[in-house]
């Protein structure tokens, strides 16, 4: 078996306010390059008190993007890459604050502002020819892990896939709980639970170790304290918590695996377009027969935060859908791998994952 040898964020910075740091964490980098900054803020933010923080100079760039209902694409990112080279050059680095969708805009576009040509060329892994320029991420919305992870998603035209290698890890995240106490409560749920989600898939399947354990029990205790406990909820001592439990459940599974409702989710995603976190609560809620106690604790949460899923999707899914979202399913063969062991390949096949899909 290979061995992951994963590449970490360089710097984290993690405390209620610790983004007032941000301006002097960048301070040493101004030098590099063209000396100025390129921000890239959600266009949530805009208009909001944060922007009046933002520590940046006269020189730097500000771009608010707004990542609904899109997820970033390779043509967003090539034209933003064509537009600030052509206006001031290659910049000392880029500052993303945002959710997933912001974290891997900042990651591909300090990647794509030193490597050539499109980004689609590069969707894969370790494709990327030359090193990015400093990258600094801060999250305001935890969950997906994107603020630790070694890829950046990105839709292309032929493609949904990351740019994926060492360079596309943050040189330095900043994570100030604060940040995302204004998320909406159903936003907080679904993100949430793609960090539960993570923790239960990594643990449960054939490449989970004592190491990814160790992150994801974690993960998982400070998960069903946020969502279950006595003091259950969107307080700032649970905003405290759900922002460690997001980086540890990536970690736990970039040393293991995620499986059969990632994989579904990806099914679903390249073919409806629905959201990454919101797709695995969809799905995970049918999988009780698989994820057992954990699909159980799961509904509890539902229950407890009063959230609505939709249900009966699949009436209004034709068999060339189904096969197609399958198709997306099977070509992800380390997920099933993890899921179900060497002998796999008994159980899934189009049709199983088809009868996966059916249950939505
Ligand atoms: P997101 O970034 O798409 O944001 C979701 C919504 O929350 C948006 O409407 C946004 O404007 C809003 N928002 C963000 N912060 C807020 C705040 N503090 N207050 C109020 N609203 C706020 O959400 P996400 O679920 O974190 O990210 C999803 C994206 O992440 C997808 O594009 C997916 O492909 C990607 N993803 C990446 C990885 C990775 O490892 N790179 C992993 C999973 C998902
Ligand atoms: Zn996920």
């Amino acid at each position: 078996m290979q061995h992951k040898n994963f590449k970490n964020i360089d710097k984290v910075t993690y405390g209620r306010g610790s983004f007032a740091q941000l301006g002097e964490t960048v301070e040493p980098i101004r030098k590099e390059n063209n000396k100025y900054f390129v921000y890239v803020v959600d266009n949530y933010f805009k208009g909001k008190e944060l922007v009046n923080r933002l520590q940046n100079k006269p020189e730097d760039l500000i771009y608010f993007i707004d990542v609904d209902p899109h997820e970033p694409t390779t043509e967003l990112i090539d034209s933003l890459r064509d537009e600030i080279l052509a206006k001031k050059g290659l910049p000392s680095g880029v500052i993303g604050i945002g959710g997933g969708s912001i974290m891997d805009i900042a990651k591909a576009l300090s990647l794509m502002l030193t490597n050539e040509g499109s980004s689609t060329l590069y969707q894969g892994l370790n494709l990327i020819k030359k090193a990015g320029i400093y990258h600094l991420g801060v999250p305001t919305i935890s969950g997906t892990g994107a603020e630790v992870s070694m890829t950046a998603v990105l839709t292309g035209p032929e493609k949904k896939l990351g740019l994926k290698c060492d360079w596309t890890v943050f040189n330095q995240v900043i994570l100030d709980p604060e940040l995302i106490a204004s998320v909406p409560t159903d936003w907080w749920f679904y993100t949430g639970m793609d960090t539960y989600i993570h923790c239960i898939e990594s643990e449960s399947g054939i490449r989970n170790n004592a190491f990814s354990l160790a992150y994801g029990e974690t993960a998982l205790k400070l998960c069903r304290e946020v969502y279950l406990g006595d003091k259950a909820g969107q307080t700032p001592e649970n905003d405290d918590k759900l922002m460690v439990a997001s980086l540890m459940g990536g970690l736990s599974l970039t040393y293991s695996e995620v499986g059969v409702c990632h994989s579904l989710s990806y099914g679903l995603s390249k073919i409806h377009g629905t959201r990454h976190c919101y797709a695995n609560c969809i799905i995970f809620q049918h999988l009780g027969d698989i994820y057992g106690a954990a699909h159980t604790e799961f509904m509890e949460m539902i229950k407890k935060h009063n959230i609505v899923l939709p249900q009966n999707l699949s009436k209004d899914w034709d068999d060339a859908t189904l096969t197609a979202m399958a198709q997306v399913s099977l070509n992800l063969p380390f997920m099933w791998h993890h899921a179900f062991g060497d002998d796999w390949q008994k159980t899934v096949n189009l049709e199983y994952i088809k009868n996966l899909f059916r249950r939505m």
